[in-house]
């Protein structure tokens, strides 16, 4: 593995951290103030990023799928690398805006890594947000209570998904739920349900403590029909295999959750190490005993902020080369969800006063950060997974 980020990303790289920094961040604190508007100036934005997308450049959720390369032998840096890098220039920018990106949801995300070729025909384009949680059922998702029954050519979805990001706003909604709930974890499918669709409605959006540009939605569905051929991948139901048909979507959408984590945690070392330039050592040849306690905290802050990163680049460089990632992915979201965490907050408290005024976005990022550690699956479940790879024990044996 190679280290450093590789060159045919630079141009990507420079121009998500542009746009960042000249787009995202002048409207950072509307949008924190004025929770639920959609921020319009985001669709010009989508729109550059599309044609981006048709010119072949492959940035976005959408890319992040486990289709690799049609060499087996080749090593590539694909899809799901692309697109870590421009999110964490993006929440460098701002973490609510880039959850707010037409096109860019969870959703699509779920669709390139098990949709089969003809639905990633049909549902390219499409912005799809992700509902999974559901009142009562959370981190154990596998005890979804939402129902889909097969009629004729359809299936009929009955339920109610809570904190569906990007629920009221996207196109349509990849919707978990059982075939059957006596056949457990294996019965459990994704079915892309389009808005408008008879019977799915969007009850209200949710106030948070962060993320404010991005909407939060409680959506029902009740005898809600939608086409069998929207059921993502293989509708047999393969006790054996259990729940890794969609479980699979988490391998890539991890990973890009830890992106956000290291971009959000980027702009507060960053703005740190701005306001406290004048006491510290630019070319690091104090050596560490020797440099004063808040330089050694920023310094702290930085190793922990790259191996954050760096368990984040493999996670997805594995995604690319069709390697098994599941505990890479879970490694790579438990260290930078924490560690996004306590950088932005450590941030807050070195720069004090104004660290906590709205004069700064550094109280803003401590928000945002709380959430990158809590959706797709909290800190304590990505423990909870690696220590099931690691001991090689089932979720029934590891609860
Ligand atoms: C702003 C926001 C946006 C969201 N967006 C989406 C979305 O787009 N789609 C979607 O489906 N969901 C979304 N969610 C839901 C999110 O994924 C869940 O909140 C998360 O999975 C945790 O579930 P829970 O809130 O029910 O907490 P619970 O599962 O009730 O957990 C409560 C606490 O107990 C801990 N815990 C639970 N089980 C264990 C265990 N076995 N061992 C140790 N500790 C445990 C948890 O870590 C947590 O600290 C969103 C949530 C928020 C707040």
């Amino acid at each position: 593995m190679n280290l450093q980020n590789p060159k045919k990303f630079q141009m990507l790289i420079d121009q998500a951290h542009e746009t960042a920094l000249n787009v995202l961040r002048p409207i950072s604190r509307k949008y924190d103030k004025a929770e639920h508007a959609y921020p319009k100036e985001l669709d010009m934005l989508a729109a550059l990023l599309d044609g981006m997308n048709e010119s072949g450049e492959g940035v976005g959720a959408a890319n992040a799928s486990k289709r690799g390369t049609a060499d087996p032998d080749a090593v590539v840096n694909g899809g799901n690398m692309s697109a870590a890098l421009g999110i964490i220039e993006m929440c460098y920018g701002d973490t609510g805006l880039l959850l707010s990106m037409p096109r860019q949801g969870l959703g699509n995300s779920a669709i390139a890594a098990v949709a089969n070729d003809e639905q990633l025909e049909r549902f390219k384009g499409t912005w799809a947000a992700m509902a999974i949680t559901e009142p009562g059922c959370g981190s154990d998702s596998a005890s979804i209570r939402t129902t889909a029954t097969k009629d004729g050519d359809d299936y009929i979805l009955n339920g109610e998904k809570i904190f569906v990001t990007s629920g009221e706003r996207a196109d349509s909604v990849v919707v978990w739920a059982t075939l059957d709930k006596k056949l457990g974890r294996a019965a459990i499918k994704s079915f892309v349900v389009p808005k408008g669709t008879p019977g799915m409605k969007v009850e209200r959006l949710e106030h948070k403590l962060g993320i404010k540009a991005s909407d939060t939605a409680v959506i029902s569905f009740i005898d809600c029909r939608v086409p069998a051929a929207n059921l993502l991948g293989n509708p047999e139901i393969d006790v054996a295999k259990g729940f890794a048909g969609v479980m699979e979507t988490f391998d890539n959408t991890r990973p890009l959750v830890a992106a956000m984590a290291v971009g959000c945690a980027k702009a507060s070392l960053e703005r740190i190490k701005e306001i406290f330039k004048d006491q510290l050592d630019p070319d690091y040849k104090t050596p560490y005993l020797q440099t004063s306690n808040l330089a050694a905290q920023i310094y702290r802050m930085e190793a922990e902020w790259e191996a954050a990163r760096l368990l984040m680049i493999k996670a997805t460089w594995m995604a690319d080369n069709k390697k098994p990632n599941s505990k890479e992915a879970s490694i790579a979201k438990a260290k930078a969800g924490r560690v996004g965490n306590e950088i932005t907050l450590k941030c807050v408290e070195l720069a004090a006063s104004v660290g906590y005024g709205e004069d700064e976005l550094l109280e803003k990022w401590a928000r945002d950060s709380k959430i990158l550690d809590i959706f797709e699956g909290t800190q304590q479940i990505q423990q909870l997974i690696i220590a099931r790879r690691e001991l090689g024990k089932s979720s029934s044996e590891l609860k």
